[in-house]
């Protein structure tokens, strides 16, 4: 017991453990909350633990955007608080179905609404790489949880890069799924149309591992599929006869920084030299237009999601005078700076008179932006940029400004936009901090993408343990 070192291990390395009876589930989910008891002060990853191991399989870090049974779930908003779901998530009720025992619930940007954690009503997380620096968002308690071993995997939801994007900036491994291979029942609505919740561990093997058990249809999500294969956990180290594609835009975005850069084109390097083909596409609305649709498109569907919050059905109740009073009091006081402008974007992105000029514009685009995907992964089995444009950045940095902030997910948006699977695995250090490189796939395939993800990370050999915790 006393040998377990919960920085390095994986949860497959767990699961072997557990197999051999070398430890049981509830000493595995007492050395995590013993990790916690010592950085989590620091590290502000977890929101609440849960004492007792409800399974007796390897431990779980849930987001706290997904409903817990019993448990209090606030998607890192005051107008949450007290809010204990009668009802597992899906992918809650999955996870213990399959014996994992839940560690707790992460910290998250307000409503999943931003890239650091900073606009977490309960203060930011942490990253383990360098703690005067946010560990991405929104996710951020789930990514820098893994990172640190206070969690050997965990879940968290992505609507524009919060999964794939904090994994990048904490040196983990993350998926965002194809749009309706994982339910949304039970998972804290911010764009619709938008979120899938993925998994987040130390190596591909894992969160293909987390994926089998989130992943197909639910019949309380009816915007769910089953998987067309059923999926495999990758074997291969080679690339032989894999076709990637770089976007050529890429080489002209400015915001990607130089080491950022480096690190990318050394991985690049290392793909050629697994056997990989390295060719380039052409993805011209993606990076111009992106940003913006999603920009309309998600805070359009959040400021619909958003209106239940009343006062009446969860969590905060600020009383007033009549009915519509307590509403705005409630509504006042509970939400934050950053959900308050979304709503405020959207609502007059939808508002009539407007609607066709934004909304339906945007919708417009979306399709575009599909196609443009579609048409570039025809000749390639995946799409490959950098994750992240920047390493980690300082505190603060970019807190008092919204559009530097959307600008951390100039990467990853576009093919959310259009549904496609992501995954982030970390490729290099610029600075010292981690650099994520993300491969995008068609839809459905997330088996092509774990078959690549594989073999780049034996290759690369990028070490998860922070440095400054080895
Ligand atoms: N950072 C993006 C936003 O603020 C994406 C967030 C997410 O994926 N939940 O909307």
């Amino acid at each position: 017991m006393s040998e377990l070192d919960t920085r390095s291990l994986t949860a497959e390395q767990a699961l072997g453990l557990l197999e051999r009876k070398e430890v049981s589930g509830a000493e595995l989910h007492r050395a995590y909350l013993d990790a916690v008891a010592e950085r989590d002060d620091e590290l502000h990853c977890y929101l609440r633990t849960v004492d007792a191991p409800v399974g007796d399989s390897v431990p779980i870090a849930l987001k706290d955007v997904i409903s817990t049974k019993g448990i209090e779930t606030t998607a890192g908003s005051r107008i949450l608080e007290g809010y204990t779901p009668v009802f597992d998530a899906t992918v809650a009720a999955r996870v213990k179905a399959a014996g994992l025992s839940l560690l707790g619930k992460t910290n998250t940007d307000e409503f999943a609404m931003g890239s650091s954690t900073e606009n977490s009503a309960w203060g930011p997380s942490r990253n383990p790489w360098d703690p005067s620096r946010v560990p991405g968002g929104s996710g951020g308690g789930t990514a820098a949880a893994v990172s640190a071993g206070l969690a050997p995997w965990g879940l968290g939801s992505d609507t524009g890069g919060s999964v794939k994007q904090p994994s990048a900036l904490c040196g983990n491994v993350g998926l965002r799924p194809t749009y309706g291979t994982v339910s949304r029942y039970g998972v804290v609505a911010f764009a619709s149309s938008l979120d899938q919740v993925g998994p987040v561990a130390k190596t591909v093997r894992d969160v293909a591992l987390l994926y089998t058990i989130i992943a197909g249809r639910d019949p309380l999500d009816s915007t769910t599929a089953e998987l067309p294969e059923s999926v495999e956990l990758p074997e291969s180290d080679s690339l032989a006869g894999v076709r990637l594609a770089v976007p050529k835009q890429v080489a002209d975005l400015d915001a990607i920084e130089p080491g950022v850069r480096a690190a990318f084109e050394s991985a690049l390097e290392t793909a050629r030299g697994l056997g990989a083909e390295v060719g380039e596409c052409d993805l011209p609305l993606a990076y111009r237009y992106g940003m913006p649709c999603y920009y309309l498109v998600a805070p359009a569907e959040a400021s619909s999601n958003l209106a239940r919050y009343d006062g009446v059905r969860y969590g905060l109740r600020v009383e007033g005078a009549t009915y519509g009073e307590m509403v705005d009091r409630t509504r006042d006081e509970g939400f934050g700076p950053e959900p308050k402008r979304r709503i405020m974007l959207g609502t007059y992105a939808l508002a009539s008179g407007y609607y066709d000029a934004f909304y339906g514009q945007a919708q417009k685009v979306r399709t575009l932006l599909i196609r443009e995907h579609r048409d570039a992964l025809a000749g390639f089995d995946a799409i490959v940029t950098p994750t992240s444009p920047t390493v980690a950045f300082p505190i603060g940095d970019k807190a008092a400004d919204p559009l530097a902030m959307y600008a951390c997910d100039l990467l990853t948006i576009p093919s959310c936009l259009a549904g496609l699977p992501g995954l982030s695995l970390p490729c290099g250090l610029s600075e010292g901090l981690p650099v994520g490189l993300q491969l995008i796939g068609r839809q459905f395939g997330e088996n092509g993408l774990f078959r690549v993800g594989h073999a780049l990370e034996g290759a690369l050999g990028f070490d998860t343990v922070p440095e400054r915790s080895r």
